[in-house]
């Protein structure tokens, strides 16, 4: 599984070992924008959380996905921050293996 996600993003015809070692991310200003867009949809949407459930079924989901970045826990397809994006209702999975979820969500959370 994780060899997986690092194919996504290290050299396509190289077998050299070392350069499948470290996944190859996007420039700082892709990740950034990826980040600053779930962050954005989070508070315009009230930044509503899910239930602790509802967090749970999404760890679950992504511990078991082909594009987890276990080491940075990101999500390899959209660059988002694990630990953020399965806590907000808003946001949803790239690939669709889960949706947003505002109903049953726990309302706004001033902080961390
Ligand atoms: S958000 Fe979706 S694509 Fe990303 S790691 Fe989780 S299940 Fe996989």
């Amino acid at each position: 599984m994780g060899i997986t996600s690092y194919t996504i993003w290290g050299p396509k015809d190289s077998e050299d070992p070392e350069n499948l070692k470290a996944p190859q991310l996007p420039s700082l200003w892709e990740q950034a924008k990826s980040v600053t867009k779930a962050t954005v949809t989070h508070i315009m949407s009230g930044m509503e959380e899910v239930t602790p459930e509802e967090r749970q079924r999404r760890m679950d989901i992504c511990g078991g996905c082909e594009y987890l970045l276990k080491e940075e826990n990101r999500c390899g397809k959209c660059l988002c921050f694990l630990g953020a994006k399965q806590r907000w209702a808003s946001q949803s999975c790239p690939m669709g293996y889960w949706e947003s979820n505002t109903e049953g969500s726990v309302g706004p959370v001033d902080g961390p």
